[in-house]
């Protein structure tokens, strides 16, 4: 007999692989979830009050267990399992759900359970068994796929808002990477970051023909269309040689750096160029003294923790391995906590500012609570995602904030939209244009 089996409980060890095409990869973590809940609550040791206790903006819209993690768990393990088959109220619960990543930082604060590429796992599913995405994602995905930018355009125009005064060189080490929103929409975001990068004395260069890094294909499941955009984008940027890819968009950020490398099997590290957010670059660039803030910005301002720029963006790294007795696996598997977002970069840069003052709402870093814009969410329920945003909106206001300053241009198109219709007079910002405004001259 060998030692193993003298093990009480001992079990064949499993294989198993952290790859979100095969939902049997997940079983294990479906099967063990067993809705304590703490992927819902704000963290115990943060409670701040009888308000703003909850993180999961699914379980706390839709008051009703299917929709939490625990619930999603519980319907994806019966699907897996082949006891359930797909209905449209399983369907809608499954995608009514923003992907922010917070139920994943609760769940390994207490069990390590894959909580969040479970998630992902489930909706690939869904697509590969025929049934998704919803209506609205089919409608929008195909224009995305044909016209390579989330708005149908004509993607020749991507590069309109360029000023000639902070305009991008032929080649340079770093490659700003605009996104669709900034590119068409919120083109003060990109102007802004493209006056950064020449007031800390550096060039950058754009991508020849840039396209849509695909966020809203993937997030809806499409992960063969995902991973047809994935292989383009980084052939194209390692193509120009660049050291660095600088993105001011989150949802980009987390795609460059997390997503593109989970698709195509390889670590961050492996895609041959470092993917930084904007905040990383200026916050170094403060700091090394080659970007001065000193135009005084006199302002209160409350920072939203845009979900893919904080909980949902440590690095990637591939992990294939067995799972034994008591879940324990083997090898060593360093689970993506959250721990590495960029929560210290913006409150940094903000505090350096003359006049501004920071205030923190309850909800802050991986205790935040997503706008509800992001993940094909706004296009599907766009009930839910203006929701989302009105319940950050108070707690804006409670926060008695003037001003509210995200990393995420489609965060602030959400909160936007909810100011108007609330009729509000929070002024909403991107930290790009934000750090502009504080540079003299
Ligand atoms: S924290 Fe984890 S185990 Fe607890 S209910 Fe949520 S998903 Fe299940
Ligand atoms: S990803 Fe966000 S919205 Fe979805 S179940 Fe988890 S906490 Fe709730």
């Amino acid at each position: 007999m060998t030692k193993e089996l003298k093990v009480r409980y001992y079990k064949p060890k499993s294989e198993f692989k952290l790859d979100i095409n095969d939902i049997q990869n997940f079983v294990y973590d479906m099967s063990k979830c067993v809705k304590c809940k703490g992927c819902t609550w704000v963290e115990h040791t943060y409670m701040p009050g009888a308000k703003y206790t909850t993180r999961c903006p699914s379980a706390t819209k839709y008051l009703f267990d299917s929709y939490g993690a625990y619930g999603k768990m519980r319907i994806g393990h019966a699907l897996a399992e082949g006891v359930l088959s797909w209905n449209e109220k399983a369907l809608e619960i499954m995608y009514a759900c923003t992907l922010c990543g917070a139920c994943d930082v609760g769940c390994k604060r207490n069990l390590d359970l894959e909580i969040g590429l479970t998630l992902e796992a489930l909706i690939v599913k869904a697509v590969k068994d025929g049934v998704g995405p919803m209506p609205a994602h089919r409608e929008m995905t195909e224009k995305i796929v044909k016209s390579h930018n989330c708005y149908n355009a004509d993607n020749k125009k991507r590069k309109d808002w360029v000023d000639k005064d902070a305009a991008p060189s032929e080649k340079a080490d770093i490659l700003y990477y605009v996104g669709c929103n900034a590119s068409y929409v919120n083109k003060e975001i990109a102007k802004a970051t493209a006056k950064i990068f020449k007031a800390s004395n550096d060039n950058y260069m754009l991508m020849q023909d840039e396209w849509c890094c695909g966020n809203k294909i993937f997030s809806v499941g499409m992960i063969d269309e995902a991973k047809a955009i994935a292989e383009r984008n980084i052939s194209e940027v390692r193509k120009t040689g660049a050291k660095m890819l600088i993105t001011s968009c989150a949802e980009g950020y987390r795609m460059w750096k997390v997503d593109y490398p989970k698709l195509l099997d390889i670590s961050t590290e492996g895609l041959g160029f470092r993917v930084l957010h904007l905040m990383e670059y200026a916050d170094q660039k403060i700091k090394d003294g080659s970007l001065k803030l000193k135009k005084p910005f006199d302002t209160r301002v409350a920072y939203h923790d845009s979900c893919s720029v904080s909980r949902l963006s440590d690095p990637w790294q591939p992990y294939e391995g067995k799972r034994g007795w008591m879940g324990c696996v083997e090898p060593r598997l360093n689970r993506r906590r959250g721990t590495e977002g960029l929560y210290s970069e913006p409150r940094e840069i903000l505090g350096s500012i003359p006049g501004l003052e920071l205030v923190e709402m309850p909800r802050a870093r991986e205790n935040s609570f997503c706008c509800g814009a992001g993940r094909g969410t706004e296009e599907a329920f766009p009930e839910f995602s203006s929701w989302a945003a009105d319940q950050r909106l108070e707690e804006v206001k409670d926060s008695g904030a003037e001003t509210l300053v995200s990393a995420c241009p489609w965060c602030k198109n959400n909160f936007s939209r909810a100011i108007d219709a609330q009729g509000e007079k929070v002024q909403v910002l991107d930290i790009a244009e934000v750090i502009c405004a504080a540079i003299e001259g």
